[in-house]
């Protein structure tokens, strides 16, 4: 446990900041096997994470207690939102007797398989470490993060990553300068719906993630593109016809391959480069789609700028 911070006299000593701006990248799937389902009713998974360069935008203040303004109408500003979650968790585990004013600009898609809320709990997690003047080791904002969601962890890393376990166990790999292109059909789904149709049929050995992992090493669009792999589509294409519409159209347009991100529905493709992204994106775009060309972060998914 750590101890009540003096704010006042850490804030004149260390230059800690008083307003943040921080970007919180979503993320996509390459690969996403389910390998079993565990004694806890959780289904076991092996993963290869990869940071994109559609990010939410937050501010945090200081402020005498947590208060929380989100952009988007669909998205809740109560204790339900994990920027709240995240905040309360740091605060009570650093005996912090701060607050802060957080706003969410959300341009992540919600509840699209890209991870958004859970970007956002990492980036709340960062930027008030640094505002109350946290000074953990990583290891133990990891520990704290995987309390939060699945995802938090791997954006506390960002970049490329395996994950295993229910996806919490990370670990980085080799990544590659991808140039992609994400479609999502302006309807959300809800994660445990869509892992409460996996069937023991879908079960899978890892050797798919294995092969993304060395398709990544390879640097090749074309390998990577066809390593694409995602059994969980087997559960939301059956159910969303748009899948397999988005999917149809991106390989139309020129994708060198395609697939669902997460428990989706948001789906990608792969580019040659990011020029041939944005050319796919404006042959795909159409009606209620939203389409985005986007890059592989290979550096963190959390980006902390500071204004005064
Ligand atoms: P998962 O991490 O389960 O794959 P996802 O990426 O598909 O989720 P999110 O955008 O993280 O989906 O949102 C899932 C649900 O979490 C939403 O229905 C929303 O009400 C709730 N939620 C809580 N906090 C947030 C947040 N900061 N941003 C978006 N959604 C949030």
């Amino acid at each position: 446990m750590g101890r009540v911070l003096p704010f006042g006299a850490l804030s004149k000593r260390s230059g800690v900041a008083r307003r943040l701006v921080l970007s919180a990248a979503a993320k996509i799937n390459l690969a996403l096997e389910v390998l079993g389902k565990r004694d806890d009713g959780y289904h076991e998974v092996a993963t290869v994470m990869q940071a994109v360069d559609l990010s939410d935008r937050l501010v945090i203040e200081d402020a005498p207690v947590l208060e929380l303004r989100v952009s988007a109408p669909d998205v809740p500003s109560d204790g339900s939102n994990l920027v709240v979650r995240a905040a309360r968790a740091l605060q009570a585990a650093a005996v912090v007797s701060r607050g802060a004013r957080i706003t969410l600009d959300k341009r992540i898609p919600v509840a699209a398989g890209l991870g958004g809320g859970s970007a956002d709990a990492a980036a709340t997690l960062v930027g008030l470490s640094r505002l109350w003047g946290i000074r953990w080791p990583a290891a133990r904002l990891a520990e704290l993060a995987a309390t939060l969601g699945t995802d938090v962890r791997f954006f506390l890393h960002g970049g490329a990553a395996r994950g295993t376990g229910r996806g919490e166990r990370i670990e980085p790999v080799a990544g590659a300068a991808l140039a992609l292109v994400l479609v999502n059909p302006g309807v959300g789904t809800s994660t445990s719906t869509i892992y409460g149709g996996v069937t023991p049929a879908m079960y899978s050995d890892g050797s798919h993630v294995r092969q993304m992992v060395a398709a990544l090493r390879s640097r090749r669009p074309a390998r990577i593109a066809a390593s694409l792999y995602n059994a969980l589509e087997r559960v939301a294409a059956p159910a969303h016809r748009q899948v397999a519409q988005m999917e149809a159209a991106l390989l139309a347009a020129g994708a060198l391959g395609a697939a669902m991100s997460g428990s989706g529905l948001t789906v990608f493709g792969v580019a040659r480069s990011f020029d041939h992204a944005r050319q796919i994106r404006a042959r795909v775009a159409r009606g209620s789609w939203t389409c985005w060309a986007v890059r592989a972060l290979r550096g963190p998914a959390i980006r902390i700028g500071r204004e005064r």
